[in-house]
């Protein structure tokens, strides 16, 4: 009997287990995937649209040609999920007019949701919201971007929460792109660009020695191992009480996974499963997660979302007794932070790095010096997820 396989989030880890589990389970399995938006904009290099190196037409992709394959979309926001009468409540898209409160039931849900950015624990933070705006989200991205153009002397103050968040070089690469601007724009010693990290180091602890490096010759100031816990109009103030002024502020919020899965008893602030290889919820077999929203031991990345959900694939395949062989795959991958350009020039160079967590301890690796031909390889490989996981682009 065909399986109706229910995937919350059309992002890298839920289209990696729909395609995954549609080309080896075929007509076995009924597909759908509930997400959000009728698009999916990728994230990785939103840290260039700040030194106009990159473009929207680039980065966003529709759903049609997954739907063509036989995968089946709504698209809405789940806002809740009831594991023990396996079906999930979907509020309307409006430009897709689903009906409200659909319920959708499943014999077996993937959750892949991804993350919410979640700056209600700061004090100020609800008041003061918009004076933010960081790299991760579009039309934020955009106030930075034009904040950083426009201004002409003050201090820039960029922030990493503590681990886990989404993309650990994030933070490193705004403070990096903002001061390529700034010295493009003949501005730059008209600043103070300080990077508070509430880590020890900045982040990923592999490429911590390089990035330090490189914000000693920017003359970027760095701050660890201190939280921001008050926004105010023209300042924060740190875990240690000390009051930094600010003019621009790319402040990444704490992150966490969406409500409605500690609402379901399916995690805290994370979604729980019985191990990495293993993504079920200790309590349910027929719910499993994928991608940032589960709680993983590991960095929240898109390869290690695309390696979930091989892994949750490869769970799903062995349920269903198809006798079709796994997918090959293991915890391990090789990424790139873009680290700006010292003369001012918008051509990027990064960083590349490597973690092997299939080695205990996990095996880091890296290039310490950072290149251009690392920005263009990392733009290959984010337009082949692009390519591969929706469709290409379209000129
Ligand atoms: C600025 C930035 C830089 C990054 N840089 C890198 C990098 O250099 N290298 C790297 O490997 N990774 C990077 N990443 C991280 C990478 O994009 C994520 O790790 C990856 O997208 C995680 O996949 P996911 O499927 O878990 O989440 P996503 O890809 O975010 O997908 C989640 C999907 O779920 C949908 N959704 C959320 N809530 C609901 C709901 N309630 N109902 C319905 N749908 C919902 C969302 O709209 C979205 O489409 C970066 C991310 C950002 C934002």
């Amino acid at each position: 009997m065909t399986k109706r396989v229910v995937i919350i989030g059309g992002g890298i880890a839920g289209m990696g287990v729909a395609h995954a589990l549609k080309d080896k389970a075929g007509e076995a399995v009924d597909i759908t995937v509930i997400t959000k938006d009728t698009f999916y904009m990728t994230g990785p290099s939103r840290p260039l649209l700040l030194t106009n190196e990159q473009s929207y037409d680039r980065m966003i992709r529709g759903y049609e040609e997954a739907a063509m394959k036989g995968i089946k979309f709504v698209f809405g926001t789940v806002t809740r999920i009831d594991p023990a009468n396996r079906f999930v409540e979907v509020k309307e898209n409006p430009t897709r007019g689903t009906p409200t409160a659909e319920k959708i039931e499943y014999d077996y849900l993937v959750v892949a949701p991804g993350v919410v950015f979640d700056g209600s624990k700061i004090e100020g933070y609800r008041e003061h919201w918009w004076r933010n705006a960081t790299v991760y989200e579009p039309g934020r991205v955009d106030v930075l971007r034009h904040r950083i153009w426009t201004a002409d002397k003050g201090t820039v103050i960029v922030y990493a929460p503590k681990q886990p968040y989404r993309c650990a070089p994030a933070p490193a690469e705004t403070a990096m792109a903002i001061y390529t601007v700034l010295k493009h724009r003949g501005v730059v010693d008209n600043f103070r660009i300080i990077h508070v990290d509430a880590n020890d180091k900045p982040q990923p602890p592999v490429i911590a020695d390089v990035i330090k490096e490189r914000y000693e010759q920017a003359g970027i100031e760095l701050i660890t191992s201190r939280e921001i816990v008050e926004v105010g109009t023209d300042y924060v103030v740190l875990s240690d009480g000390e009051k930094l002024p600010y003019t621009i502020l790319a402040m990444l919020e704490p992150n966490r996974a969406p409500r409605f899965i500690a609402e379901a008893g399916l995690g805290d602030n994370w979604f729980e499963v019985r191990s990495p290889q293993d993504l079920r919820s200790p309590k349910y077999d027929d719910v499993l997660a994928a991608g940032d929203a589960a709680k993983l031991p590991f960095p929240k990345n898109q390869e290690i979302a695309y390696e979930s959900a091989l892994f949750a694939t490869n769970r799903l395949l062995e349920d269903l007794g198809l006798g079709v062989e796994p997918y090959s795959v293991q915890y391990a991958f090789l990424g790139w932070a873009y680290l700006g350009n010292l003369e001012g020039r918008l051509e990027t160079e990064s960083v590349q790095f490597g973690l092997n967590f299939t080695t205990k301890p996990p095996k880091p690796s890296k290039d310490p010096v950072p290149k251009r031909e690392y920005t263009i390889q990392k733009d290959k490989w984010e337009q082949s997820y692009l390519n591969r996981l929706f469709h290409p682009k379209h000129d």
